[in-house]
C-alpha cells in the first residue's frame, strides 16, 4: 500500500521508509500542484494537521502522512521547540546545533526531548493522529555522523551514545517519530 508523506526532508523520509515497513512511501515533492504550507500553528499538533490537510487537497486517492516534530528544551524554555527546524537564523541543522549549545552553555538543566505529531488522512477524510515522545538530555559537543537535526547533540534517556551514534533501526525503536508512526501502523487497517 501507498502511502504519501508530505515532508521534504530526507532524514525524515528514510525513517519512515524503514518504519512503515511493508508499505511504499512516496515523496510529495512528484505532485505537481504540491505548495508546502505555511507552519503557522502554535502546537505540534496544529502544525502536522497543517501539513496532512495540505497533502490530502493534492493527493486524494492514498492516504497522506504528515508529521511535526521538534525538540523542547525546559531550561530554555521548551525552545526551540516548534521552530526547531528554523531556530537559527541560517536555518540550517548545523547553525541551529550551534546556537543551542551556545544557549545551553553553562546551563546545569541538560534535560530535553524530542516530541513527534504524526497525522493520517485517508482517501474517505478519516483523520488520525499519535504523538511520540523520547527523553533525553544535551551534551556540550557534537558526536556522531548518522541521523539528521539535533541527533548528534542529543543522549536518549537509557544510553551514552548520541542518536547520531546509534544505528538506524536503534533509533528508531526508541524515537519520538518511531512511536508515534507505530501507533499510527497499528490502526491503519481500520481505516484503509
Ligand atoms: P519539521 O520538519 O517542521 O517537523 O521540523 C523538524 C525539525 O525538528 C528538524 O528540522 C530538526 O531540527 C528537529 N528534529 C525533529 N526530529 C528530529 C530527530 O529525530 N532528530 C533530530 N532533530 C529532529
Amino acid at each position: 500500500m501507498k502511502i504519501v508523506f508530505a515532508s521534504g526532508n530526507s532524514g525524515k523520509l528514510r525513517e519512515a521508509a524503514e518504519i512503515f515497513n511493508g508499505f511504499e512511501i512516496v515523496p510529495i515533492k512528484g505532485y505537481p500542484d504540491w505548495i508546502s504550507p505555511e507552519e503557522n500553528g502554535s502546537t505540534f499538533l496544529q502544525n502536522s494537521l497543517i501539513k496532512a490537510e495540505a497533502a490530502f487537497g493534492v493527493v486524494r486517492e492514498l492516504p497522506v502522512l504528515a508529521d511535526d516534530s521538534g525538540l523542547v528544551v525546559p531550561a530554555l524554555g521548551g525552545a526551540p521547540g516548534i521552530l526547531s527546524a528554523r531556530f537559527s537564523d541560517a536555518g540550517t541543522d548545523k547553525a541551529n546545533r550551534a546556537k543551542l549549545l551556545s544557549m545551553l552553555r553553562g546551563v546545569s538543566d541538560r534535560s530535553a526531548y524530542f516530541a513527534c505529531s504524526a497525522v493520517m488522512i485517508f482517501p474517505d477524510g478519516s483523520v488520525i493522529a499519535e504523538r511520540g515522545i523520547c527523553p533525553g538530555r544535551i551534551i556540550d559537543e557534537e558526536r556522531g555522523g548518522n541521523g539528521f537535526g539535533y541527533d548528534p547533540v542529543f543522549v536518549p534517556d537509557g544510553f551514552s551514545e548520541t542518536l547520531a551514534e546509534l544505528q538506524e533501526d536503534k533509533k528508531n525503536s526508541l524515537s519520538h517519530r518511531g512511536i508515534a508512526f507505530r501507533k499510527l501502523i497499528s490502526k491503519i487497517s481500520r481505516y484503509y
